[in-house]
């Protein structure tokens, strides 16, 4: 727990940004941020995290620590994704309220002042619920449809409309969060998880400020399936259900068989229909393989207890730099 100094010393807004290779936003973003940040606050901290960037992110943040001690920053040892990047930032974050927003200018800074004010009102998990999704492609558009439709119909906690990662989270939530030990991390899910008294903010998501953005294809899917399969285990149970409806049909099947052969005698075609079954059940045994390997895989990477990132260097996060240099999820203070 902490100590009655370290409350005092503690910021009253914070703000955590995951970063990968976004060294040409940065500067605008501060510049933007920091006078929201000192209008709603008498304190705060930035907290970046560098999601093992290989272009000039680092140095911008350096620069950014050197000019305003405000702005720290994390460094991972490499790439671990967005979601991991957020629960470093939760965990590097010891404000009364932290902000999460991304860091291409797509998450207007000004609606921290609403978030703020919300929080303000008693709301503990304020979040940001964007009103269309224009700045984004038909294909992620129509996949961004379908996953939450899944998710509706599937998923064991229901997701608020148009919420994503821009939101805050009053410190009780934050510490929620922190206690959660899961490596697949679909966040959106965990702040709908954790509950507490929350309110949406509509907000107009912006274009990106510089640069592409860092989700393709394969990443979205990967995220897709962790969402799910960390939110579900429908995809599990269902094979008991087709399993009994195919025994079901098979046994009516057997039956007929018998009286058709009773009646007319045997009957030897019947190829089409063989090969069509057996590679109908075929499909659906290894489609149910699938599933039960994603888990398993899931299982493994529980199980397996490593880190969930390891940081490579700490700017401006001076208190906690003694800290143990491989964060243990389980064994973390909450
Ligand atoms: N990001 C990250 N690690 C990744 C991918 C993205 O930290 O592996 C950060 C990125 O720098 C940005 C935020 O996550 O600040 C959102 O990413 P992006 O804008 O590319 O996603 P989109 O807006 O297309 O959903
Ligand atoms: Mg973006």
């Amino acid at each position: 727990m902490m100590t009655e100094a370290g409350v005092k010393g503690r910021p009253q807004i914070g703000v955590v940004i995951p970063v990968f290779n976004e060294a040409d936003n940065i500067e605008g973003l501060v510049r933007r941020l920091v006078p929201v940040l000192e209008r709603v606050a008498d304190s705060f901290e930035v907290v970046f995290i560098d999601d093992g960037s290989r272009d000039g992110t680092m140095e911008a943040l350096r620069r950014a620590n050197a000019a305003d001690p405000r702005l720290t920053a994390v460094s991972f040892s490499r790439n671990f994704g967005k979601e991991i990047a957020i629960a470093a930032g939760l965990d590097h974050c010891e404000a009364d309220a932290v902000v999460i927003m991304d860091a291409d200018l797509q998450h207007p800074p000004e609606v921290i002042e609403t978030f703020v004010a919300k929080w303000r009102e008693g709301y503990l998990n304020v979040y940001g619920q964007r009103t269309h999704r224009e700045t984004e492609s038909a294909v992620r558009r129509m996949f961004a449809r379908r996953f939450y439709r899944m998710f509706a119909l599937f998923g064991e906690t229901p997701l608020p409309e148009g919420a994503g990662d821009f939101r805050l989270l009053d410190r009780q939530a934050v510490l929620a969060l922190r206690a959660m030990g899961e490596r697949a991390r679909f966040s959106k899910g965990l702040y709908a998880w954790i509950g507490f008294k929350s309110v949406g903010v509509p907000f107009e998501v912006a274009e990106r400020a510089s640069g592409v953005s860092k989700f393709d294809i394969g990443k979205l899917t990967r995220f897709a399936l962790d969402g799910l399969m960390s939110f579900s285990t429908l995809p599990l149970q269902v094979w008991t259900y087709v399993g009994v409806a195919v025994s079901i049909f098979a046994l009516a099947m057997a039956l007929s068989f018998v009286l058709q052969t009773l009646v007319y005698g045997v009957d030897v075609p019947g190829y089409a229909s063989l090969i069509v079954s057996v590679m109908f059940l075929g499909g659906v045994q290894l489609l149910s393989l699938g599933v039960l390997g994603e888990y398993i895989g899931r299982i493994f990477a529980e199980v397996k207890r490593r880190p969930l990132y390891l940081v490579a260097e700490r700017l401006g996060q001076g208190a906690k730099a003694d800290e143990a240099p491989l964060p243990m999820r389980h064994d973390r203070r909450v």
